[in-house]
Parts: structure tokens; C-alpha cells; sequence
């Protein structure tokens, strides 16, 4: 997959248009959900541009990599989710219903979060 410029989270990053931010450091961004599926529903992702996990993983240098799931921790932390539980979700590729394709984590939380199926 060939990473698209214009795609909406590449906009958001680029500052094009808006996002409802939750949190931001060098090598990340969090915001809320725009069709939230759960009372928190905040999506992850890095400022590289990647399309997957997977090309995340295979393209960020180490620095980046161990930054960004740090922040996702982080983001648990200050959202106080960390003992009540949440579910983390990527979508990936067709098969995985990826609709953006910018690599994104979901931080699903604030309820019981139902089963997948
Ligand atoms: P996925 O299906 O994993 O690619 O998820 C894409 C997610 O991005 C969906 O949950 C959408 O509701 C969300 N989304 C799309 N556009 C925006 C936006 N402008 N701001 C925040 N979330 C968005």
C-alpha cells in the first residue's frame, strides 16, 4: 500500500483540518474519535507516515516506534482507564476494515466494550 498524502489523518497532522486533541509530543497524536464506538473512544497515531502496523513497524527507526506506544500508555495513564480496562484495536488492510489508511490505534474504554462479533 502506497501511502496516500491526502488522506484525512495526514491532513489532521498537517493541521488542514481539525482534530479534537488529547495529546501530542514529537513523535505522536491523540484525538478523539469523530463516530466514537464507546464512552472514550481516542485514536493513536504516529507523525511518520505509515499506512499499517505493519509498515509502521517495518519503516520507523526504534526511537519512534518505542515513543509512540509509550504515549499510548501515557495516554491510558492520564485517561485513568488503566484499572478499568480498555481494548486497544488496529485495523489493518481490507480483511482488517481499515478505512484510513494512515496507521491509527484505537483506545476503546469508559464501558464494558462489547464483544467483536
Ligand atoms: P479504521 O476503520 O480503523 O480505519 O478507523 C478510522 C476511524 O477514524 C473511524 O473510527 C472514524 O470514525 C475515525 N475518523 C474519521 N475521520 C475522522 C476525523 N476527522 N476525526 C476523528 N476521527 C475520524
Amino acid at each position: 500500500m502506497v501511502y496516500d498524502e491526502n488522506n484525512i489523518f495526514a491532513k489532521i497532522l498537517r493541521k488542514e483540518i481539525p482534530c479534537d486533541k488529547v495529546y501530542e509530543d514529537e513523535f505522536s497524536l491523540f484525538f478523539n474519535d469523530i463516530n466514537p464506538q464507546a464512552k472514550i473512544h481516542v485514536l493513536g497515531i504516529p507523525k511518520f507516515p505509515c499506512t499499517t502496523f505493519s509498515n509502521f513497524l517495518k519503516n520507523a527507526d526504534n526511537k519512534n516506534i518505542i515513543s509512540f506506544f509509550k504515549s499510548v500508555q501515557l495516554v491510558i495513564k492520564d485517561l485513568e482507564i488503566e484499572n478499568s480496562g480498555y481494548r486497544l484495536i488496529t485495523n489493518s488492510g481490507e480483511n482488517g476494515g481499515q478505512e484510513v489508511p494512515h496507521f491509527h490505534i484505537h483506545i476503546l474504554a469508559g464501558e464494558k466494550i462489547g464483544s467483536l462479533r
